[in-house]
């Protein structure tokens, strides 16, 4: 299935899901981690947004997937901040900002060494964050570590295998759980997690997915079937209508 259709159907989930998400909560945390004043229609826009990004996680195992392409564009952008930082603060090239200055070039090169190089990079984010952060406490760390794991095996694994699989679902969750509880951010993850579902149902029914990787089936890897051929009118046709009511149901709680 194409990324726009997974993030068509993402969106679509998200709004679905929208009444389910306990305003009061919310309010709650989102007045203890940023003491502003949110009203309803930011929650919502972050929850609906929060579900597009999870429907597109399970394809950072791609190199031409949506995104992996965001990944790489954050990536470069940070290595770049950060070799001018380096070089500002030295006054002059040094051996860490050319490494740094190095590695960004080569996400420019894309491909799969792009996209290992930003999977790689991702993994050493959590580790920064997980060594700054580590007054949130054992729960921050733990999660932080599975993240770094997530991150470190879709590197390496091929298509549609360890993040099209429950295990892969598992260790995303418990760790963006794990890692938010602490920041009082916990229903965060909710909204990842169901547009990563969302992404799984719909490669099931477009080929298959790996449900129980890296535990094999008799001769099939893959549970599911093939309605729709990627790129095909078919798939077109679920974007679109995911779209269309999206919209729809959107112009009824926001009316
Ligand atoms: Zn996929």
């Amino acid at each position: 299935m194409l990324g726009k259709t997974h993030m068509a159907t993402g969106l679509l989930a998200s709004i679905v899901t929208l009444p389910m998400v306990d305003t009061v909560h919310l309010k709650v945390w989102f007045s203890q981690a940023s003491r502003g004043n949110f009203v309803n229609l930011e929650i919502a826009a972050l929850w609906i947004g929060l579900g597009v990004v999870g429907s597109i996680l399970p394809d950072l195992d791609e190199f031409h997937s949506i995104g992996t392409r965001k990944v790489e564009a954050v990536v470069r952008t940070i290595l770049l901040l950060f070799f001018l930082f380096l070089t500002e603060q030295h006054g002059r090239f040094n051996t860490l900002s050319l490494i740094v200055l190095i590695v960004g070039v080569l996400t420019l090169m894309g491909g799969e060494i792009a996209r290992k190089i930003s999977m790689l990079m991702l993994a050493l984010g959590c580790i920064v964050l997980l060594i700054m952060d580590a007054k949130y406490g054992t729960n921050f760390l733990s999660g932080m570590v599975l993240l770094t794991v997530w991150s470190i095996i879709t590197a390496f694994v091929a298509h549609r295998t360890f993040t099209h699989s429950l295990l892969g679902l598992l260790v995303l969750g418990a760790g963006l759980g794990m890692a938010l509880t602490p920041l009082h951010l916990l229903l965060l993850t909710y909204a990842v997690v169901i547009g990563y579902i969302v992404h799984l149902l719909a490669d099931a029914v477009s080929g298959g997915v790996p449900v129980f990787w890296p535990l094999r089936l008799g001769k099939h890897t893959r549970l599911g079937i093939r309605l729709v051929k990627s790129g095909s009118a078919m798939d077109h046709t679920v974007g679109l209508a995911s779209l269309i009511l999206t919209v729809v149901l959107a112009a009824g709680y926001f009316h």
